[in-house]
């Protein structure tokens, strides 16, 4: 695994590009806790309160410590809601829907500051991350879960259609206008964007502690109760109860993409094909990575970062973090 710390631009605090399977296990629970203090003590004088819910279409945990918490939780759960029920593509209510079915739409502030963070992705990316998916994710079946390897003459016709730059965003009206036949679709970047937004709650309710797993995404407020950082397993492709390695983590996001998260195999062919597609082939990404993972301070960028350098493959995304 190689290691690269990166204090530039994004700040993005690690990089680790994984060239084996990866499944970025929870935080803190195996791991023996490396304070002087005795942190049983300190985590009975501190009130916690966690939740588990599904939304987003994964099994998400939220957990909190201090005064509170139970409080702070309640807010994640329904802010988790909120932001779901703006960027479900599977809503017809949801106003991404809106704008992919109108082609035109004053969004508000959440999905303004979403849509600027793609677009930026997409143009440093050179493309690797384009938010405008959605069209050939429909057609792949991955919206729906019919999924189909499409005819290659269907891919080609939509490939024009995702392009970020067609997407024009008025910042002083909010309003967003895609052309015909093009749709977004804010599944690589939005649980990023939701974890960021737990941690500015968390922060108003001026927690101790706390630590959210939105799928393989994990993002941590503070250290554990006793200032200590929370330990973040990765674990080892070939058993799923071995740790390939742990990563020590204070306020941060530590956010997995690959290719083993959601896919079909074609029955005919048996070709497996997953849901991080090449914006440039219009087929799942397969440049050499099979796991990316991104430690930073920033959810969404995190996020963002690991479905695109999965998408570039391992030299180019080098390249990227020297650049940026
Ligand atoms: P997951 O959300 O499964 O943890 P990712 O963060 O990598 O994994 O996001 C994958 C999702 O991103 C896909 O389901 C799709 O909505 C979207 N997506 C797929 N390919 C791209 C791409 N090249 N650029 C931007 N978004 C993408
Ligand atoms: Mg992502």
């Amino acid at each position: 695994m190689d290691t690269i710390v990166n204090k530039r631009l994004y700040n993005v605090f690690f990089l680790t590009i994984i060239l084996l399977l990866v499944l970025l296990s929870g935080c803190g629970e195996k791991e023996e806790l490396n304070s002087s203090k005795d942190p049983e003590m300190i985590s009975e004088q501190i009130p916690s309160a966690a939740q588990e819910i599904f939304a987003m279409d994964t099994y998400m945990s939220i957990t909190g410590y201090g005064e509170k918490c139970e409080e702070a939780v309640e807010d994640a759960v329904e802010e988790v809601q909120r932001i779901e029920a703006l960027f479900s593509v599977g809503n017809p209510e949801s106003e991404v829907s809106l704008l992919n079915e109108n082609k035109e739409l004053v969004v508000s502030e959440d999905t303004a500051v979403v849509l600027k963070q793609a677009l930026e992705l997409c143009e440093s990316t050179n493309g690797a991350f384009d938010v405008s998916i959605y069209p050939l994710m429909e057609l792949w079946g991955f919206t729906s879960d019919s999924f189909a390897e499409p005819a290659s003459d269907e891919i080609t016709s939509l490939l024009d259609k995702v392009d970020s730059s067609k997407i024009e965003y008025v910042e002083e009206t909010k309003k967003v206008t895609i052309e015909d036949g093009q749709g977004i679709d804010f599944g690589g970047i939005a649980k990023g964007y939701t974890s960021d937004r737990i941690m500015a709650i968390f922060e108003e309710y001026d927690l101790v502690s706390g630590l959210v797993s939105l799928g393989g995404n994990v993002q941590c407020y503070n250290g554990k109760v006793d200032g200590s950082p929370w330990k973040c397993g990765i674990q080892d492709p070939d058993s799923a109860d071995d740790i390939l390695c742990v990563v020590s983590v204070k306020n941060k996001a530590v956010i997995t993409s690959g290719g083993y998260e959601r896919y079909f195999i074609d029955e005919t062919t048996g070709k497996k094909w997953h849901h991080i597609l090449d914006p440039k082939t219009g087929y799942s990404a397969e440049n050499g990575l099979i796991s990316v993972s991104i430690i930073s301070e920033h959810g969404m960028l995190a996020d963002g970062l690991s479905t695109s350098l999965f998408v570039m493959g391992l030299e180019d995304s080098v390249d990227y973090w020297k650049e940026h």
